[in-house]
C-alpha cells in the first residue's frame, strides 16, 4: 500500500513537471540575427543573455587556435566600449568546436547593459595599444595549461588527422601552431564570422517573465526590441 502511494505521487510528480514544461519563446522580429530565443523563467532573480556565434574552433584557418584568440579579442573589445575599460571582469566567452559562446550576466535592471555589451562582441575590436598583442600570450598559456590537463586530447588528434588526412579544420594543430597566432588573422575571422546571421541570441531570466502582453504572453523587453532593431 505503502509503495503504491509512493508510486502515485512520483507519477505525479512527473506529470506535473511535463505540465510546466520550460516556455521558449522564439522570436519573429530577430533583427537580422539567425534565430533569437526569450526563455522568461521566475527561479532566480537575475538576466542571463547568450550571444552564440555559429563558429567555433573547427572553423579554423591557419593557423589553429585563430577561434580562440577572436573570442578573447571580441569579448574585452565589448567591455572596452560599453564598461570603458577592457578588464573590468573576468573573460565570460568559451570557444567550442563548433560555436563561440558570450554570456553576460546580472540582475534584471542592468538587462539593457547586458544586451549592449552582447551586441558590441559583433563591432570589429577595438582595444587599446598594446593589449591585443598581449592576449595572443595569454591564449598560449591557456592552450598549454589545457593540454596538459587533457593529455587524451594529443591522442584524439593524431586519430583525427590520419582521419581526415589534415592538419586543420576538426584535426587542428593547436600546439604547434601557436607561435604563428597572429591578429591579422583573427581579425578576419571575426569579419568573416561574427555577422548577425551567423548568431543566435537567448535571453533568460526573471524579469521577463514580470511584464505580460496582451495575450497574457510574457513580454519581450523594450532593450530586447531596441537592440533587435
Ligand atoms: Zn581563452
Amino acid at each position: 500500500m505503502r509503495s503504491g502511494w509512493h508510486l502515485a505521487s512520483i507519477l505525479l510528480l512527473l506529470l506535473g513537471s511535463a505540465a510546466r514544461a520550460q516556455e521558449i519563446i522564439t522570436l519573429t522580429e530577430k533583427g537580422g540575427l539567425h534565430a533569437a530565443y526569450v526563455v522568461p523563467t521566475d527561479q532566480f532573480h537575475r538576466v542571463d543573455v547568450q550571444l552564440i556565434v555559429l563558429s567555433g574552433a573547427y572553423d579554423d584557418p591557419n593557423p589553429s587556435g585563430t577561434a580562440h584568440l577572436t573570442e578573447h579579442l571580441a569579448a574585452f573589445s565589448a567591455d572596452a566600449t560599453v564598461l570603458r575599460q577592457p578588464r573590468e571582469r573576468d573573460i565570460h566567452a568559451t570557444t567550442y568546436n563548433v560555436s563561440t559562446v558570450y554570456t553576460n550576466s546580472g540582475p534584471p535592471s542592468d538587462l539593457e547593459k547586458l544586451l549592449r555589451l552582447s551586441r558590441a562582441v559583433l563591432d570589429p575590436p577595438r582595444l587599446p595599444n598594446g593589449f591585443a598583442e598581449s592576449e595572443i600570450d595569454i591564449v598560449e598559456r591557456e592552450t598549454l595549461l589545457g593540454e596538459r590537463n587533457a593529455p587524451r586530447r594529443w591522442l584524439r588528434r593524431t586519430v583525427l588527422q590520419s582521419l581526415y588526412g589534415t592538419l586543420r579544420g576538426r584535426a587542428d594543430n593547436r600546439v604547434e601552431d601557436l607561435p604563428n597566432l597572429n591578429l591579422d588573422t583573427a581579425y578576419q575571422f571575426h569579419t568573416d564570422h561574427y555577422v548577425p546571421s551567423n548568431v543566435s541570441l537567448i535571453v533568460s531570466g526573471k524579469v521577463l517573465a514580470t511584464a505580460l502582453n496582451e495575450r497574457g504572453r510574457p513580454k519581450i523587453p523594450d532593450e530586447l526590441n531596441a537592440l533587435l532593431d
